[in-house]
């Protein structure tokens, strides 16, 4: 496929979601998510070379929610290797992203770090040795150097109304600290997963940040900086593909079949290893919570260009 064959594609499928009517609902339980508009669409491919393709609001920056969990899994990971899987565990939940009633039977040990139980015990670990601003600072650090971009930013108004309302996750918090599997106060673990969830980019800085895990681990495809081991990489991808949508997540498989995640932002960052980083967006959400528009745009990205991991030609 030529540059030129991509970048019509990415075009075509841009102007096809312009006429959908399926749009889906905008997350409403906090305003400033309510509040954004559901009409925008945008999306950016970067090839194994680094080539960019990008069409709609690819610019636009939106709150990218549970995506994070990605990063910040990353990050763990690279901070405590594999004991972090003694306190969260590998396996689809099955469950709403939310919920708590798994932590009763398995005795505070979330089913994997792509639930928001998971991803607080991740925050929890990246605070180990850190005041949370430290840790907020690294976080930053960590998503700059990986796109590249030191214009990439928390948005403090998500994270004040993501405090303000997350009265479930703080119940997450404590019933696993009761399991003693936080290990900081509870309102730090919190307060640093809110800001977590808060991080703001668009689809190009979104797809650039997920070129390390098209590329092996590798920063980005013209460098042998690394970030993380090919093997982790390879994990990465693996939980992505299982757990990376919520309830979502067997059908995301069925339908694209490439490891991603998503947030109720409408955001997905989905990639096709060796081959291309991707993400799209549109803040209208499906009954899993997962972009429409979205999933439709990734539906067709692979038809038209075979890039699903389950390719069988
Ligand atoms: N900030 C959200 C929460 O913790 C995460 C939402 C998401 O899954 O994108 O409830």
């Amino acid at each position: 496929m030529t540059p030129d064959d991509l970048q019509t594609i990415v075009e075509e499928i841009t102007a096809e979601m312009a006429q959908e009517h399926r749009r889906g609902k905008v997350a409403d339980y906090i305003p400033t998510l309510a509040s954004v508009s559901p009409t925008q669409f945008g999306m950016t491919i970067i090839d194994h070379e680094g080539k960019c393709y990008t069409a709609g609001d690819a610019d636009t920056p939106f709150s990218i929610q549970s995506i994070t969990k990605v990063f910040t899994l990353t990050m763990a990971l690279g901070a405590v290797g594999d004991t972090l899987w003694s306190r969260v565990g590998r396996e689809p939940s099955g469950s709403p992203f939310n919920s708590i009633v798994q932590l009763e039977s398995e005795q505070g040990i979330p089913r994997n770090p792509f639930i928001n139980s998971g991803a607080i015990i991740v925050a929890d670990v990246l605070l180990a040795n850190y005041e949370p601003r430290e840790a907020l600072g690294e976080f930053i650090r960590f998503m700059q150097m990986v796109t590249g971009d030191e214009s990439i930013m928390i948005d403090e108004k998500v994270a004040k109304c993501e405090h303000d309302t997350g009265f479930r996750n703080l119940a997450l918090g404590n019933y696993m600290r009761a399991f003693e599997n936080i290990h900081n106060p509870v309102e730090e673990t919190l307060g640093t997963y809110f800001h977590f969830c808060a991080l703001s980019m668009s689809c190009r800085q979104l797809a650039m940040a997920g070129r390390y895990l098209m590329c092996g681990g590798r920063r980005h495809p013209n460098t042998t900086d690394t970030i993380i081991s090919r093997q982790r990489t390879r994990r990465i991808l693996a939980l992505m593909m299982m757990c990376g949508h919520y309830d979502g997540s067997g059908e995301f498989a069925y339908r694209v079949g490439l490891p991603g995640k998503s947030g109720v932002g409408g955001g997905i960052l989905a990639v096709a290893p060796g081959i291309a980083s991707i993400a799209v967006w549109s803040p209208g959400l499906n009954d899993q919570g997962n972009s429409q528009l979205g999933m439709n745009a990734l539906e067709r990205l692979v038809q038209r260009t075979g890039w699903s991991v389950f390719r069988v030609d």
